[in-house]
C-alpha cells in the first residue's frame, strides 16, 4: 500500500506559481516528480510498479495526496487559491494592516481554522522581521486564552499563518455593539486576558499590541489573545526596549516619554486600558490629534464614573500609574478584591515553584499529556500517518503539514478535556449541559458556569 502511495505522488507534480493571479500551485509535468505535500516514506519502489501495488482501499491522507496529483478539481483549486496545502480555503472574516484573513478547513481533520494571508511582495524588512516574532512567540505558546497556531504555509507569493479559528469576533466589536460588559462578564473575560498574559510574560514574551480588536473570543465568552505581530522575548523581565510598539490610545506614558520601557510593565498598562474600556464601554484617554492623546496619557488624567464597583476602580488606578514600577504587578491583579470571587483557568500555566503538592499535580499533568499523546498519534494513524511520516517530518517543525494536522489534533484533544472552559465566578450557577466536562488536568479545573442575570 505505501509502495502505492508513492508511486502516485510521482506522476504530477503541482509547484508554486507566483505569476498567476490569486495561485499558489501550477500543475507542469506529469511524471517523476513528488507533489510539494506528499508525505512519502522511504520505500523506493518505480512508477512501473504501479499497476501491480495498486492499493484497494486508501487511507484520508492517501486519498487526498493522490487528489492533490490527479484529481483535477482538486488541482484546479490548488491552482486559483481555493486550497492551499492541506487546506479548503473559504470566505474571509477578517483583515489588518498586512494580512487578510480566511475561513478555512483542514480536509483531513475537517476543522475549521482561520488562515492569515499575507502578501510577501508587501513585506519589507521591517515587517519580515515583525512577522518572524509573531510565528515564533506563537509557537510556543500553548495556552486555554491564546490564539494557537498550528502550521505556517509558504508560497513564492503569499505566506500562510494557519490559526485556531475564532468565530465569536473581538472584544472591540463586541463593546462597540452591544455596549459595555456586566461585571460577571468584564470579570471571567478580564480574568482570561490576565490568565493569558501571566502565562506569556512567565516565559519572557510580551505582547506588545493588547487592545480589545486583538481580543477574539472562540465561544460567546472563551477570550484568545490575537495579533502577537508585535510580540517580542526578552531574555529576562528587567530588559529594556526601545520600539515604540501598539495602539496610542494603549500606549503607556513611558512609551511617549522615555527612549527605554520594560516590556510586562506596558503590557500592564494596556490592560488596565482594556479593563476600563470593558466596564464602562469607554477609552480612558481620549483626543482628537495623536499629540493631545499624549498629554493627556502622560498626565495621567482620567475619571471613572462612579458606578463602576469600587473593587474594579481601585484595580484601574493600581494598573493606570504613570510610574511604571508602581503598577500592580499581574500577581497583584489576581488577587485583588474585584478577582476575589474568580476561580481561574490555572489549568495550563507553567508549574510554579515546586512544593509537594506541585509534585503530585505534576505527575498528575504527566500522565494527562501521555495520554492526550497517545490518542493524537491514534487519530494520526486512523488517518494514514506512519511513525515513518511522523520521523520524516519532524512534528515539531511549524511548517510541516504533519505538524499542522498534529497541532490540530492535539488541541481538538486539550478541548475535549476541557481546556477552554471558563474561569468561573462563584455564586453563578452552573449551566447543566456543560456538566460532563472532564477537568483538564484534573484538580485545578473547573467547568463551565453560566451567569444568570
Ligand atoms: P493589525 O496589525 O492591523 O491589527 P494584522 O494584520 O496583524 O492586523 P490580525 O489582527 O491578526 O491581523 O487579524 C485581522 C482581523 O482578522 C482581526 O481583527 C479579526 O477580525 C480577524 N481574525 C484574525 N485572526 C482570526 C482568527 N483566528 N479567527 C477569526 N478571526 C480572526
Ligand atoms: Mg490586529
Amino acid at each position: 500500500m505505501k509502495t502505492g502511495l508513492k508511486e502516485r505522488q510521482r506522476n504530477i507534480f503541482v509547484h508554486p506559481a507566483s505569476e498567476m493571479p490569486g495561485s499558489q500551485y501550477q500543475v507542469t509535468s506529469i511524471k517523476r516528480h513528488h507533489s510539494l505535500y506528499s508525505l512519502t516514506d522511504s520505500s523506493d519502489a518505480g512508477p512501473e510498479d504501479e499497476a501491480v501495488s495498486a492499493p484497494l482501499h486508501l487511507t484520508p491522507l492517501e486519498k487526498l495526496n493522490t487528489d492533490m496529483c490527479k484529481d483535477e478539481k482538486t488541482i484546479k483549486d490548488l491552482i486559483i487559491g481555493r486550497r492551499v496545502g492541506f487546506y479548503k480555503v473559504r470566505g474571509e472574516i477578517g483583515y489588518g494592516t498586512f494580512s487578510r484573513v480566511k475561513l478555512a478547513f483542514h480536509a483531513l481533520t475537517k476543522d475549521k481554522v482561520a488562515l492569515k494571508i499575507l502578501d510577501k511582495t508587501r513585506l519589507d524588512s521591517q515587517t519580515q522581521r515583525l512577522l518572524s516574532r509573531e510565528i515564533s512567540s506563537m509557537e510556543s505558546l500553548q495556552h486555554p486564552n491564546v490564539l494557537r497556531l498550528y502550521e505556517v504555509l509558504e508560497t513564492p507569493s503569499r505566506l500562510h499563518l494557519v490559526l485556531e479559528y475564532a468565530g465569536g469576533g473581538d472584544l472591540h466589536s463586541k463593546i462597540c455593539n452591544e455596549g459595555k460588559l456586566s461585571d460577571n462578564t468584564s470579570k471571567i473575560t478580564f480574568a482570561q486576558i490576565l490568565s493569558a498574559i501571566k502565562f506569556m510574560h512567565n516565559i519572557n514574551i510580551i505582547h506588545r499590541d493588547l487592545k480589545a480588536e486583538n481580543v477574539l473570543f472562540s465561544s460567546s465568552s472563551c477570550v484568545k489573545v490575537a495579533d502577537f505581530g508585535f510580540s517580542t522575548r526578552v531574555t529576562n523581565r528587567n530588559t529594556a526596549l526601545d520600539t515604540f510598539c501598539g495602539s496610542p490610545p494603549y500606549a503607556a506614558p513611558e512609551l511617549f516619554r522615555d527612549e527605554c520601557y520594560l516590556g510586562p510593565l506596558v503590557d500592564v498598562w494596556a490592560m488596565g486600558v482594556l479593563l476600563f474600556f470593558m466596564v464602562t464601554g469607554t477609552m480612558p484617554f481620549r483626543a482628537e490629534t495623536i499629540g493631545k492623546l499624549r498629554r493627556c496619557i502622560i498626565e495621567g488624567v482620567y475619571s471613572i464614573p462612579p458606578w463602576v464597583p469600587g473593587p474594579c476602580q481601585r484595580l484601574i488606578r493600581g494598573i493606570l500609574k504613570p510610574v511604571p514600577t508602581e503598577r500592580c504587578a499581574i500577581d497583584q491583579m489576581l488577587g485583588c478584591d474585584w478577582l476575589l470571587p474568580v476561580e481561574f483557568p490555572w489549568s495550563l500555566a507553567p508549574p510554579e515553584p515546586v512544593n509537594p503538592l506541585q509534585n503530585l499535580l505534576d505527575s498528575e499533568c504527566r500522565d494527562m499529556e501521555e495520554e492526550e499523546e497517545e490518542e493524537v498519534r491514534g487519530s494520526l494513524e486512523e488517518l494514514g500517518f506512519t511513525t515513518e511520516h511522523l520521523l520524516n517530518n519532524q512534528p515539531k517543525d511549524i511548517r510541516s503539514p504533519v505538524t499542522g494536522v498534529y497541532r490540530i489534533l492535539q488541541h481538538r484533544a486539550q478541548k475535549s478535556r476541557g481546556c477552554d472552559s471558563l474561569p468561573v465566578v462563584r455564586g453563578m450557577v452552573r449551566d447543566p449541559k456543560r456538566e460532563g466536562l472532564r477537568a483538564y488536568r484534573g484538580l485545578r479545573h473547573t467547568s463551565k458556569l453560566c451567569v444568570l442575570s
